[in-house]
């Protein structure tokens, strides 16, 4: 593992989110948004290590823009925005909840107090269980509840979901953290009327390649050399397919791609009684004292 990578990928990333936490985007279409925040990631010398996730209110995650998306900020949404860099494959995984209804601060906090109490008690041989217990203790004494069906991950080079699961509740199938290994941490916060559970949604505009097999479409063929090329195995947007293809071309292949099982759609994933939901990430790497948050930002 490829420490230096996993902090420069990490302090570009850091950087970017809170220049994010910063800015007002009330008024802002989630289109402006994923393209400011790709381009600042790309102009600090890092490529995306996915398509900026800005998940508005009851979508918990996996909702990017589409092509000039005109979904607009209002001074009511809280936005999700989960941002990732890479360099080398070696990815900083991390996102923000912002908004500007002073009602939710508290919902917005909670999500980021969980993360900091885990990152506080991790350190080489902290078992996952407990982890997992803490964020859940954390969320459920502020009258909350965490999201149970989503968790943090290790990672790996060009891989954001490597195996293991940094639960937001106690849970059973533990392991305990090991030096050189990167994982990301990201509690999920929704209300007191909340299921805790999020389920799948209709929409799809995250993809990632499944197969490198060839279709019998030349075109087809072609867009997934493309996608090998530019994300390998990491996620992609329609969007990111518009510099090579005018966009219902793209989309026709993309359709083709899905159907031949070799692009996978991931789906929106929505608060199961259609409550509101908060997200804190960050990336680290357990070590003997403590972690190195590599997307500690400054
Ligand atoms: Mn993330
Ligand atoms: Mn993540």
């Amino acid at each position: 593992m490829e420490i230096e990578d996993y902090i420069k990928a990490g302090k570009i990333a850091g950087e970017v989110r809170e220049n994010t936490r910063k800015k007002n985007w009330v008024g802002k279409t989630v289109y402006e948004i994923c393209e400011e925040v790709e381009s600042e990631i790309k102009k600090r010398g890092a490529k995306c290590a996915f398509p900026v996730n800005t998940s508005l209110n009851e979508v918990a995650a996996h909702y990017t823009a589409e092509p000039n998306d005109q979904l607009t900020i209002s001074d009511d949404d809280l936005v999700k925005i989960d941002l990732g860099a890479q360099i080398n494959g070696y990815i900083a995984d991390t996102a923000v909840t912002v908004c500007y209804n002073p009602e939710y601060d508290h919902l917005v906090q909670v999500a980021e107090s969980a993360l900091n109490n885990a990152m506080s008690m991790i350190k080489i041989g902290v078992k996952s269980s407990d982890v997992g217990r803490t964020i859940e203790k954390t969320i459920k004494q502020s009258g909350y509840l965490p999201i149970a069906n989503l968790s943090g991950h290790s990672l790996e080079q060009y891989t954001i979901h490597a195996g293991k699961s940094v639960p937001n509740i106690w849970s059973i199938g533990s392991f305990s953290f090991t030096e050189n290994q990167a994982f990301a941490c990201e509690p999920f916060v929704t209300t007191g009327e909340g299921l805790g559970f999020v389920h799948e949604g209709k929409v799809k505009n995250i993809f990632a390649l499944a197969s490198r097999k060839k279709t019998k479409d030349k075109e087809a063929d072609r867009m997934l050399d493309y996608i090998w090329q530019n994300f390998n195995l990491l996620p992609f947007a329609l969007r990111w397919l518009l510099e090579e293809w005018e966009e219902n071309e793209a989309r026709n292949l993309m359709d083709i791609l899905i159907k031949k099982k070799a692009v996978h759609a991931y789906p929106v994933l929505v608060e199961g009684n259609g409550k509101r939901v908060t997200q804190a990430e960050h990336t680290f790497i357990p070590n003997e004292n403590g972690v190195t948050i590599t997307t500690i930002g400054q």
